[in-house]
């Protein structure tokens, strides 16, 4: 029993580690293990060679809607769903490997982080909490994050439906919306074939 205990704190402090390199704030780092709050403080100044910002979670679901975030998020939102889905993790663990793959798509197309851990992890909750949804793009059929309560006839993405002022938002857009109605092709061959967990992180 004492060795199992052992093991199960070194996980916790395995997860807290983990979350903390990613940037997350110090109330996730409380939701998700069950270190207290004391041992966390001191890991997370061992790990970041600071203490943890202060402050609340961000509680709005209006960040997530507004243009460039949107776009982000989008991506983050269906890397997740796709590991959910046909990848067999869940909770934390899923977040924190959709967030790796998001930073990765993003080093790729030389964008900036728009999106931290902590808005990804409450995205999660938002979603969970059927605030947030997704829907299709009419014109790139790519699916976006949208208010469950709006109304979404006839609905046109952030990037169809851009802001003159693009410039490099334009490209920033391309590289993010293109990805995604890609990854949704891809989703449904993965879906018709053998149900290959590999084809997220192309
Ligand atoms: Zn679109």
């Amino acid at each position: 029993m004492r060795n199992k205990s052992v093991i199960s704190e070194a996980r916790q402090i395995d997860l807290a580690v983990a979350l903390i390199r990613l940037g997350a704030r110090l109330a996730v780092l409380e939701a998700e293990t069950s270190l207290s709050r004391e041992r966390l403080l001191k890991l997370y100044k061992e790990v970041a060679g600071k203490s943890p910002s202060k402050g609340m979670l961000p509680f709005s679901t209006d960040w997530f809607v507004t243009w460039r975030p949107n776009l982000h998020s989008s991506i983050f939102i269906d890397i997740h769903r796709f590991l959910t889905r046909h990848a067999s993790v869940g909770g934390i663990e899923a977040i924190i490997k959709a967030y790796q793959l998001y930073l990765e798509h993003i080093q790729v197309h030389g964008l900036e982080r728009v999106l931290s851990l902590t808005r990804a992890w409450s995205l999660v909750r938002f979603f969970d909490a059927k605030m947030l949804t997704t829907i299709p793009c009419t014109q790139c059929q790519g699916h976006f994050i949208v208010h469950v309560l709006d109304l979404h006839q006839h609905y046109v993405c952030g990037m169809c439906n851009m802001p003159s002022r693009a410039g490099q938002t334009k490209n920033e857009a391309l590289a993010v919306c293109g990805e995604l109605a890609a990854r949704d092709a891809r989703h449904h061959s993965t879906k018709r074939s053998s149900g290959k967990t590999a084809a997220v992180t192309g």
